[in-house]
C-alpha cells in the first residue's frame, strides 16, 4: 500500500470536538470520519486496526470451542415481548416500523434472538454445551454519545452466547471464557484488570468486567493493593468504617440551625464531623418518592440502591426542591427520619452510628443524640454506599484504592432468565424438558482500538500495539525525486512485502519533516527511513515507536531484523 493512493487525511491540529485522546489521534491521524453523533466511518487505517483486534477475538473465541455465527441486525418485537424487555430496555433500542407497521428494533444485544435459535434448533442434552458468537454493529442510542469510538451509538461488539445442560457446566464454560478474555487483552498489548461487576437481580458474582486502566475510563474500579480483590464500583463492598462500641443512648435534642441545609455547613455550626451526621436525601422511585438515610460523608451509590429496591437505576432520579417539600411538607435541608411518612431506605451503616445528628423536618431545625431502631426503623436496610479510598478490604483489610477504568469486555453468567422466559427448553438425559443455562459474554472490538490509543501514545500521536496496529511497518522515502533512493525504498517494500509483512510505502511528494510527524502520528510500530545516510554510506534507520530506540542497518539486514523486532514483540 502506498501512502499517497490511501485514504489517510491527517490534521495538524486537534479537532475541538474531541475531548479524549484516542477521540483526538485517531481524528487526527485519519483513522476515523463522523458521519452523525455517535457514528463514524472507519478508514483504512481504522477499519486494518479494527480487523485485528476481530482476528484475535476470533482465534482465541475458536480455540475455547465457541463457534462463529452472524445474526441479523434488525430484531422483531415480538421475541423482546417474549422475554419481556420490549417494555423496560428504554430509549437505548432504536425502535422502528416496517411497511406493514410490524414493530421492529436494531439490536444493542442479542439474547433474545439466539435464545429463539437455540429454542428451534437444539434439542437434546447430547447437543450441549453449544457456544456461539458473532462480531457484528451492534446499535444503542446512547443518552450521550461521546469520545469517539468509545461510547458510539453505532459500534463493533463481539457477543457470544453459551448454552449448558447443568449449573456446573455453565460455571465452566464461564471459567473458559474468562481465560479466553484474558488471553485477548494479554495479546492486544493492553493492562487491564478483571473486576467483579454488578450483576443486577440475578446476583452472585458470575459477572466479570474487563476494565482497561486508564484516566479517561469512564468506570470507577475499587482495587486492593494487598490481595487480588478488584471490583467496579457498583458493587464494591468494603469493611463498616462506623464503630459501634456499646456507648450510652442520650436524649434527643432539638437545635435551631437558621438557614444552615448543607451537610458541611450543618456540621462547622454544630462543630460535628460529617461521619457523626445522618443526611436524609429524596428520591423519585418510579412514581414513588421515597427518603435514602446514610452517613453524612458518604455517597448514595445508585446501583446498589436500585438493586435493594428491586428496579432499574434508568426508573430512579433524585426528588427536586418542589417534590422534596410536596412529599414531606419540609424544605429540603431540614429533612430527618422521625415522622418521615415515606418509605425509608437506610445505609446499613447507619445502624451501627450512635447519637448522630438529623433534619428535625421542620424548617431552622435539626435534632442531635438519634439513633436508628430506637427513634424511627428503616423500610429496608442495606449496603447501598459508594466505596471511598478511605475504606478498608473487606477480605484482607489493607486500604483500598480507587482507579479509572475503560470497560472493554463484559462476562456474565446468565443462568435461566431467557431460557425461561422464551421456553427455550432441551431434554435432559432423563428425558425432562429443562431450560439452558445461558451465559453472555461481550467484547467492544471499537472501544479496545480507542482503549489502546489511551494506553500508548505520546504528544506526538499514537503507539499501537504490534498486534493490533493497522500494519507493522512504515517505510519512509524521503527524497522520491532522488532515483537511487526511491529505488532503495521501493526494494524494502516489496522485500517486506514478500516476507507477508504488513507495510505502508509513504511515497508522498512531501517534505521529511511532514513525513516523520506523520508517521509519528499514525503510531506504525516500526518506521524505516531511506534517506540520505543511504546515499553517503548505504544505511538505512529503523526506529522503534513504541521506545523511540533506534537502529543502523545495512539494506540487506534491514527486513531479517524487522522480522525479529516483529516477532519480538508479539510473543
Ligand atoms: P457501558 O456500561 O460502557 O455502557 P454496557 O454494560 O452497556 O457498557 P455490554 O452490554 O456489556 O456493555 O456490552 C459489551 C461491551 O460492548 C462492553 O463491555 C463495551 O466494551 C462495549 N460497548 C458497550 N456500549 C458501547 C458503546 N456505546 N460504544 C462502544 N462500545 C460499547
Ligand atoms: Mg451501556
Amino acid at each position: 500500500m502506498r501512502f499517497s493512493q490511501l485514504l489517510i487525511p491527517t490534521l495538524k491540529e486537534d479537532p475541538s470536538e474531541a475531548e479524549v485522546i484516542s477521540h483526538k489521534l485517531l481524528l487526527r491521524a485519519g483513522y476515523i470520519r463522523k458521519l452523525t453523533s455517535g457514528s463514524y466511518t472507519y478508514l483504512p487505517l481504522g477499519l486494518a486496526a479494527i480487523r485485528k483486534v476481530e482476528q484475535i477475538v476470533r482465534e482465541e473465541m475458536n480455540l475455547a470451542g465457541a463457534q462463529e455465527i452472524l445474526m441479523p441486525m434488525v430484531q422483531p418485537a415480538d421475541l423482546w415481548q417474549e422475554s419481556g424487555r420490549w417494555q423496560v430496555y428504554g430509549k437505548e433500542l432504536l425502535r422502528f416500523q416496517d411497511r406493514h407497521n410490524r414493530d421492529f428494533c436494531l439490536g444493542p444485544t442479542h439474547e433474545e434472538v439466539v435464545t429463539d435459535l437455540a429454542r428451534m434448533n437444539i434439542h437434546s442434552y447430547k447437543h450441549l454445551p453449544m457456544n456461539l458468537y458473532q462480531i457484528q454493529t451492534k446499535y444503542r442510542d446512547e443518552a450521550r454519545p461521546r469520545f469517539g469510538l468509545m461510547r458510539g451509538r453505532e459500534f463493533i461488539m463481539k457477543d457470544g452466547y453459551s448454552f449448558d445442560a447443568t449449573d456446573q457446566g455453565a460455571e465452566l464454560t464461564y471459567e473458559k471464557m474468562k481465560t479466553a478474555y484474558h488471553r485477548i487483552f494479554n495479546r492486544c498489548g493492553l493492562s487491564f484488570r478483571a473486576v467483579d461487576a454488578d450483576s443486577g437481580s440475578i446476583g452472585g458474582s458470575f459477572s466479570h468486567e474487563f476494565m482497561v486502566l486508564a484516566e479517561t475510563g469512564e468506570d470507577t474500579i475499587v482495587v486492593c493493593p494487598s490481595c487480588s480483590y478488584a471490583a467496579n464500583m457498583e458493587k464494591a463492598t468494603c469493611q463498616m468504617s462506623s464503630a459501634s462500641d456499646a456507648i450510652t443512648l442520650k436524649e434527643i435534642e432539638k437545635v435551631e440551625t437558621p438557614g444552615k441545609r448543607k451537610v458541611q455547613v450543618v456540621c462547622d455550626f454544630l462543630n460535628i464531623k460529617a461521619s457523626e451526621l445522618v443526611k436524609t436525601l429524596v428520591y423519585v422511585v418510579k412514581d414513588e418518592v421515597i427518603a435514602v438515610l446514610l452517613r453524612g460523608d458518604h455517597e448514595v451509590e445508585d446501583i446498589k440502591l436500585a438493586n435493594i429496591l428491586g428496579i432499574s437505576d434508568e426508573d430512579m432520579r433524585l426528588a427536586d426542591d418542589k417534590e422534596i417539600f410536596d412529599a414531606t411538607g419540609t424544605p429540603s435541608g431540614y429533612l430527618g427520619p422521625i415522622g418521615l411518612k415515606i418509605r425509608l431506605v437506610a445505609d446499613q451503616e447507619v445502624a451501627s452510628m450512635s447519637n448522630f445528628v438529623v433534619g428535625a423536618n421542620e424548617k431552622n431545625f435539626h435534632l442531635r443524640n438519634v439513633n436508628m431502631n430506637r427513634d424511627f426503623t428503616p423500610t429496608i436496610s442495606g449496603d447501598i454506599r459508594k466505596v471511598t479510598s478511605r475504606d478498608r478490604c473487606l477480605a484482607c483489610g489493607s486500604e483500598l484504592e480507587l482507579t479509572k477504568g475503560i470497560e472493554v469486555g463484559h462476562i456474565f453468567k446468565l443462568g435461566t432468565k431467557y431460557s425461561t422466559a422464551l421456553k427455550a427448553t432441551f431434554l435432559d438425559d432423563q428425558g425432562a424438558e429443562t431450560p439452558f443455562i445461558m451465559g453472555c459474554y461481550g467484547i467492544g472490538v471499537s472501544r479496545v482500538v480507542a482503549a489502546a490509543i489511551e494506553q500508548h501514545h505520546d504528544k506526538d500521536g499514537i503507539k499501537f500495539p504490534v498486534a493490533i496496529a493497522p500494519v507493522k511497518v512504515l517505510v519512509l522515502n524521503l527524497s522520491p525525486k532522488d532515483l537511487e533512493i526511491s529505488q532503495a525504498a521501493e526494494e524494502i517494500y516489496e522485500n517486506l512485502r514478500k516476507e507477508n509483512i504488513e507495510v505502508i510505502l509513504d511515497d508522498r511528494d512531501e517534505r521529511p519533516g511532514i513525513k516523520f510527524n506523520d508517521a509519528d502520528l499514525i503510531g506504525i510500530p516500526f518506521r524505516i527511513t531511506v534517506g540520505k545516510s543511504f546515499s553517503k554510506d548505504g544505511t538505512i534507520e529503523v526506529r522503534r515507536r513504541s521506545d523511540g530506540e533506534t537502529f543502523t542497518l545495512s539494506p540487506a539486514d534491514t527486513i531479517s531484523t524487522v522480522a525479529d523486532l516483529i516477532k519480538k514483540a508479539m510473543a
